[in-house]
């Protein structure tokens, strides 16, 4: 097997066994059984990711570097490829892990509608990074999940609430008329109230989900599509 098929198949594993140690070392143990035959080096290279995820390692850091180190010996472009994949495959399991929290609140706590508006080009050549929750201007705004909150002017979206996870995960609120708890907040607790300061075009709260920390915006539509059971119709008023 060459070593670039090994490594694609491998890089994937040893992200996500971070957070499942168990199945993936399952899925590793019969990874090796079906190399080991065939290429020493790709044996050694599973070898040492097996230890890495066995040792069931949560810093993303650590496991970084090993798994460069297990990737030494393929060009740069193929490691960018499998790295780019493991990203994908990695985000789409932390979107699928908020989708199942029992714990996760819909940040907007009274009636909201909202849509799928990811990618949507916006002015200035950026794209919609967010998912824009609609709802009675002075509502409140709730933290999603429990985490450190601080608040800030933003110079595009107004009064916003920066919340970071013990993950490291990153969620971004914007457009907000007031401020609510900061520091140390449980999940469900007042952040924050909807307006639409900054570049808003009405009230609503623009809402962002990083897995793993800043500058790795994910779709949170689902999400919120999930969670908000308070929802109205997107054709409809919200005071009907
Ligand atoms: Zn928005």
């Amino acid at each position: 097997m060459p070593l670039l098929a090994g490594a694609s198949d491998l890089l994937p594993l040893a992200m996500n066994g971070v957070w499942a140690a168990g199945d993936r070392l399952r899925n590793m143990a019969n990874l090796l059984q079906r190399i080991r035959q065939r290429n020493r080096a790709v044996v050694e290279a599973l070898a040492l990711a097996n230890r890495l995820v066995a040792d069931n390692v949560r810093e993303a850091t650590v496991l970084k570097s090993g798994y460069i180190d297990v990737l030494e010996g393929i060009s740069a472009g193929q490691r960018q490829r499998l790295e780019r994949e493991a990203k994908i495959r990695w985000n789409r399991s932390a979107v699928v892990r908020q989708m199942t929290s029992t714990d996760w609140v819909c940040p907007v706590a009274g009636r909201t509608k909202f849509r799928d508006s990811w990618g949507e080009p916006r002015h200035g050549n950026r794209r919609h990074e967010g998912v824009d929750l609609v709802g009675f201007r002075g509502d409140p705004v709730l933290a999603p999940v429990s985490g450190e909150v601080s608040h800030r002017w933003d110079t595009i979206g107004g009064w916003s609430f920066d919340l970071t996870t013990v993950d490291g995960d990153y969620y971004f609120g914007t457009h907000l008329s007031g401020f609510g708890k900061s520091g140390e907040v449980e999940a469900g607790d007042v952040i924050g109230f909807l307006g639409d300061t900054g570049n808003a075009e009405g009230v609503h709260l623009h809402f962002e989900y990083h897995p793993g920390g800043r500058e790795n915006p994910v779709n949170a539509y689902p999400i919120v599509d999930i969670h908000c059971t308070n929802r109205v119709e997107m054709g409809l008023s919200l005071y009907d």
